[in-house]
């Protein structure tokens, strides 16, 4: 009979009461022995979860309190100094290095921060220094092993695996990967002797770099650690587990090497199934079938699966139904959604996908399963359309031309008539987008929700808000101005909220990093603008004000990245049909006279394909396309700015170029404008303003230093292409530094301005 498995399961809770817990106990509110027993909490609730839904293999030390590589870091004593020198107990050492420490003896930085593969998950990434020294402190792993074993379960404790942990790291000195090889082999090879006394079946040991581009001297780093771990296995089973991609080049490395098994993503990893036809696979190994979507919410097709399923069963003697990756990136479960009960039965959290592996169990044990109950309810649930599709919407797709991809005139044109239009000072000063949401503005919002006022009520205080805002912003001196986003509380949800196709539940939170969880809305059906969405509150903006105001939207990219997917069409397809949405948007606005619009793609880097080779076919292509949609009906005297929150670009900056942006705003500050240098090199074409103060920190820049800053970016950017601005929105920050830090970026800007 076929087994059943996952990789790992939220560890939030179902009513975030990690989140809460942690947050708690930072505050001095909950005691260490609380925080310990919430956790315990939530570990038995899971694991007992999975045992009512009968799965076989069920993982252990997927549980964190902030993040598993950080718990990776802790248990290989990769622990810089700075931290150990501040002389604290366990556990707030660890939260030091996930969050920074602060007190009178001195003030220490968090880890960095990375995001996860290409997921919207971010983990701590360890830093090596040249005094760190690999040590085991195998406690938690062994320690949650045996707190399930009271429970009469016997678990497969989940390690990141040691390759995987190495090439994530940081290696600050100059030391590197290949200097501690040795060192880890045997940390994890202890780690084995250790678990073999209390002897689990299985120990899983994470891989997904394998799903990335490797060099073959990295690859033959990963076999030379795992010839030697794998030599002591102590009557323990090795599974090699990878997500997020099929693993390619690796696949003969991976099956020469004695691992007991292998996890495989046949969701994400297209060529998975290619793979193991042409290169077969071991008899004596297992498979780890990778066929439940890990990351989405919808539920399993069981035909499709089956018939997977009977096409593997071909070349691997020994299936395991697994999650494509751990259940992590799901929320936790549908019982607590009470919005959307029609829509219930076609989704799928991480509860519901335990029931559907024990259904899946349950159909493929039966020789005649079509005639399961589990079998003929999902058929069912398949065979009529789950949406009335929006025909106009499909026709318009269907209609796009090339024409309608591409905006005239060219840029270089656009550039000069805009110039002359404008008629604005060198060096434009402007913002994001949104300044800071006060208590007032919160509570303005809070209320509406609340039904306390009325929707009058709640725009004309919104109105006030947008009032003041320009008037502020005059004052200051700024030359572009904005009306400060005051009615938004997220820049996806928003539009969501405001577009036919999507639906939002109340508690399906995912883990973003650490304490902070996220709640994206659903793409349910066809996406369509039912009216226009800001155009009241932005032309409002405008008649408060002789200056420019800019438009505020959110492309179709970042709304689309930010959602949960469809996976009946192509995401090149919602993001079309966002596109056009937005566009509509666009047109209105340029309308009703609002001169610049900004479409802002925060998260378009975000889902870049993990392998170079993918990044254009996959996604480059249609994703630049979609933002062009946006913009190209606007005449050359509307101009079309777009903001990124990051600036690891020069790998793409062609093609954010390609955007055919007039105008691009993104963070700089926070990388030592190295940006700008290859902004230089790649003679990027649409106009730039790389931020010139960090605004993800209450300080104040001084006038002398956002000076230096011009001064400096002024010899790669020639000067009638630079904008001055903040990193990004100014939503988080306070009043009173957000006025003061806008002045000093303006008197810098003049300043320079007196001096050329
Ligand atoms: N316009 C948005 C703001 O200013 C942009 C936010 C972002 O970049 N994430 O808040
Ligand atoms: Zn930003």
């Amino acid at each position: 009979m076929m087994k059943t498995s996952i990789i790992g399961f939220p560890r939030i809770g179902a009513h975030r009461e990690l989140k809460f817990a942690v947050e708690k106990y930072l505050k001095k509110q909950l005691s260490l022995n609380e925080l310990v027993e919430e956790g315990k909490q939530i570990r038995k609730k899971n694991w007992l979860l999975q045992k009512d839904n009968d799965i076989d293999i069920i993982p252990s030390n997927d549980f964190s309190f902030y993040d598993g590589m950080l718990d990776t870091a802790v248990m290989l004593n990769v622990v810089p100094k700075r931290y150990k020198m501040l002389g604290l107990n366990d556990i707030d050492e660890y939260f030091a290095m996930a969050r920074g420490y602060q007190n009178d003896a001195g003030d220490v930085k968090a880890l960095m921060m990375k995001k996860w593969f290409n997921t919207n998950y971010h983990y701590m990434v360890p830093e090596f220094n040249d005094d760190t020294e690999i040590k085991l402190a195998a406690e938690k792993p062994l320690n949650e092993f045996r707190e399930a074993q009271a429970l009469g379960i016997k678990t497969k404790p989940v390690i990141v695996g040691p390759f995987t942990f190495l090439k994530l790291a940081n290696f600050t000195g100059q030391k590197k990967m290949i200097d501690f090889a040795d060192s880890i082999k045997k940390a994890y090879i202890d780690l084995l002797d250790k678990f073999s006394q209390l002897g689990p079946e299985w120990v899983q040991l994470d891989e997904p770099v394998l799903v990335t581009d490797l060099t073959v001297e990295e690859i033959s780093l990963f076999v030379d650690i795992y010839r030697d771990v794998l030599k002591e296995k102590h009557g323990i089973k090795i599974l090699c587990q990878t997500y997020f991609g099929d693993i390619r080049d690796c696949y003969e490395t991976i099956k020469k090497l004695s691992f007991d098994g292998v996890g495989i993503d046949f969701v994400e990893g297209k060529n998975s199934l290619s793979l193991i036809e042409k290169n077969g696979f071991d008899a004596d190994k297992v498979l780890f079938a990778g066929i439940i979507n890990g990351k989405n919410i919808w539920r399993n097709h069981y035909k499709k699966t089956i018939g997977y399923i009977d096409e593997l069963k071909k070349y691997a003697a020994n299936i395991v139904l697994n999650t494509s990756c751990s259940l992590l990136h799901v929320p936790v479960t549908l019982e607590n959604e009470h919005n959307i009960d029609a829509y219930k039965k076609y989704f799928s959290f991480a509860v519901e996908k335990l029931h559907e592996l024990k259904e899946l169990k349950i159909i493929l044990r039966d020789t005649v399963f079509a005639d399961t109950e589990e079998y003929k309810n999902n058929v069912e649930l398949f065979k009529t359309q789950r949406y009335i599709p929006n025909k106009e919407v499909q026709s318009k797709i269907a209609d796009l031309s090339d024409t309608d991809f591409e905006r005239l005139p060219v840029r270089s044109e656009r550039e000069k008539i805009q110039k002359r239009e404008f008629n604005l000072p060198v060096l434009p000063t402007t913002t994001i987008g949104s300044f800071p949401q006060t208590k007032e503005v919160r509570d303005n919002r809070f209320a509406f929700r609340k039904k306390q006022i009325n929707k009058e009520a709640y725009i004309k205080q919104n109105k006030k808000f947008i009032a003041d805002c320009i008037q502020l912003q005059e004052e200051i001196g700024l030359d572009v101005l904005v009306h400060g986003e005051f009615e938004r509380n997220d820049m996806v949800e928003y539009f969501g909220e405001n577009l036919e196709g999507y639906i939002f539940t109340e508690n399906a939170w995912v883990q973003s990093y650490g304490t902070r969880c996220v709640k994206p809305p659903v793409i349910w059906g066809d996406i369509s603008r039912r009216q226009p969405i800001t155009v009241d509150y932005i032309t409002y903006a405008q008649s408060c004000t002789k200056k420019l105001v800019k438009g505020m939207l959110t492309g179709p990219i970042t709304i689309l990245n930010w959602s949960f997917p469809r996976e009946d069409i192509s995401l090149q397809e919602s993001a079309f049909q966002i596109g056009l949405a937005i566009r509509d948007e666009v047109l209105d606005l340029e309308a009703n006279g609002i001169k610049i619009i900004q479409i802002d793609e925060a998260a378009l880097r975000e889902k870049l394909p993990l392998r170079k080779a993918d990044w254009h076919s996959e996604y480059l292509d249609w994703a630049i396309r979609a933002f062009k949609l946006v913009h190209s009906g606007v005449s050359a005297e509307t101009q079309i700015h777009t903001h990124m929150c990051y600036s690891e670009f020069n790998d793409i900056i062609k093609d954010i170029d390609n955007m055919d942006a007039d105008v691009i705003t993104f963070e700089a500050s926070r990388s030592d404008f190295t940006v700008v240098d290859a902004l230089n090199a790649a003679n990027f074409a649409t106009e730039v303003g790389p931020g010139v103060y960090d605004i993800h920190s209450p300080r104040v820049p001084s006038v002398e230093e956002i000076e230096n800053e011009i001064i400096g970016m002024l010899k790669k950017i020639p000067i009638d292409k630079l904008w001055i601005n903040p990193d990004c929105g100014l939503k988080t920050r306070g009043v009173t530094e957000t006025k003061a830090s806008l002045k000093n970026l303006v008197c810098a800007v003049k300043n320079v301005r007196g001096r050329i």
